[in-house]
């Protein structure tokens, strides 16, 4: 049994010092998250030692599970000659070089921290390759939280109804132009209107933070043709779905290359690393090669980027089977909580891909942020605190996705299973 007394109380501690109690808005939920003491492979416990199978998966970035045996060592071993320099190491061209293996329209890479900091960079480079001002972003996309693409995003913001983030500046956010995913006639005409004045469009390739929303049949390769046919960059965030859908990401499962490319999460493996790469006449004009200033004390950190190595490495070594086996695995748990929500006769969707995928009680097919926000939220809660009362832990939000990570074993599938039989009937009661 979970400890709620005691976990509450660490949450009312927290919340004296701490501004809603959490350091991600997006890890509150009612009526008070639980408090971590350590994790392992599919496994988070809190600090009463309950254990829960872990679904929210660093919101994608633990691809290969909590600290996966590779990554561990090649950290312990950085340890032992420092934790930073902020002058180049050697290490920083090699895990380029493994990226641009897996990437190869990632022509040129800079290191950074966050996807947040990943977009600000790419939007900045299309705004001063092209020379103009505006940009075209996806109704529910999230892109990290700065003012540019802080305008109709998914996850936290679409989970607390905020269409535009308070303080943001309204001469930023108008610059940016925003289009309902899987609408390519709305984007058609939004381009002809100001194509003239559109340096880039930014898009999830597949939409991971408004549930799971795929993209509709050839979407992704009309959209590379029309942003080409009028000189604007197409930037692919791919900080979900670069590693995680294949080794080459998003671009490669679908065939498409985009200009500039983001990527976070599954490229540390757990470790605060990201990277923003593309084209090499547009990554030139960045600082001090170019006029694009972009910097941070922590780039390019050599523990961080000893993680990625490490996780990159292990992934390439089992491309041949992983992606194989979680597609599998994310099949059949689909299949049979869409049977189980069916049998209940629960009016839902399932959308599902590769190793990601969330359920939506609604009876219209979610396919953009309309859709999505139609489903009904108040069924998901009662559904995760119940999930989360027998040990399943996904993210807290109807807008995030749920995670396989190359840890999850078949007897982890069962209980899950089986937790969703308990939680979906709770539901329909
Ligand atoms: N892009 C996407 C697609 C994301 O899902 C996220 C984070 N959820 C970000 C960007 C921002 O990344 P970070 O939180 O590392 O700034």
């Amino acid at each position: 049994m979970r400890n709620k007394s005691s976990q509450k109380r660490l949450f009312t501690n927290a919340q004296r010092l701490i501004p809603g109690g959490v350091t991600s808005p997006v890890r509150y939920f009612t009526p008070n998250p639980f408090f971590v003491k350590k994790a392992n492979g599919s496994t988070i416990w809190d600090t009463d030692n309950h254990k829960y199978i872990d679904f929210c998966n660093g919101y994608g970035a633990l691809f290969l599970g909590h600290r996966p045996k590779e990554i561990i060592r090649a950290v312990k071993s950085q340890l032992s000659c420092g934790t930073m320099y902020c002058t180049p190491t050697p290490q920083e061209t090699t895990l380029v070089e493994l990226i641009n293996s897996c990437f190869p329209s990632m022509k040129k890479v800079r290191l950074v921290n966050t996807g947040s900091e990943a977009t600000m960079t790419a939007i900045r480079l299309a705004r001063a390759f092209t020379k103009r001002n505006k940009i075209i972003k996806f109704e529910g996309c999230y892109h990290g939280a700065h003012e540019s693409v802080l305008v109709k995003a998914g996850s936290g913001l679409a989970h607390r109804g905020i269409s535009v983030s308070e303080g943001g500046l309204e001469a930023v956010s108008k610059n940016t132009l925003v289009v309902q995913y899987n609408n390519f006639e709305q984007l058609e005409k939004t381009v002809l209107k100001n194509s003239d004045d559109i340096a880039a469009v930014i898009m999830e390739p597949i939409l991971a933070n408004m549930g799971l929303i795929l993209p509709e049949k050839n979407f992704i390769k009309k959209i590379r043709a029309l942003t080409r046919k009028h000189g604007i960059l197409l930037i692919f965030d791919e900080a979900v779905t670069g590693f995680r859908v294949s080794v080459g990401g998003a671009q490669k499962f679908f065939g498409v290359s985009p200009d500039i490319t983001t990527l976070a999460k599954a490229l540390g493996g757990g470790f605060a690393i990201a990277a923003v790469g593309g084209r090499a006449n547009i990554m030139n004009l960045l600082s001090p090669a170019g006029g694009v200033y972009q910097a941070s004390t922590f780039a390019g950190n050599p523990v961080a980027v000893s993680a990625a190595i490490s996780s990159v490495g292990a992934i390439k070594k089992i491309q041949n089977t992983v992606y194989a086996k979680l597609e599998r695995y994310c099949a059949h748990l689909s299949r049979a909580i869409d049977d189980i929500a069916t049998d209940y006769n629960i009016s839902h969707q399932i959308n599902f891909t590769s190793s990601m995928l969330q359920i939506f009680f609604t009876n219209k097919p979610v396919v953009d942020y309309a859709t999505s926000k139609a489903a009904d939220t108040k069924k998901f809660h009662k559904m995760f605190g119940v999930l989360l009362d027998q040990g399943i832990f996904i993210a807290p939000s109807q807008y995030e996705t749920i995670f396989l990570s190359n840890a999850h074993s078949t007897s982890d599938l069962n209980k899950t299973i089986s937790a969703y039989d308990t939680a979906l009937r709770a539901v329909k009661n």
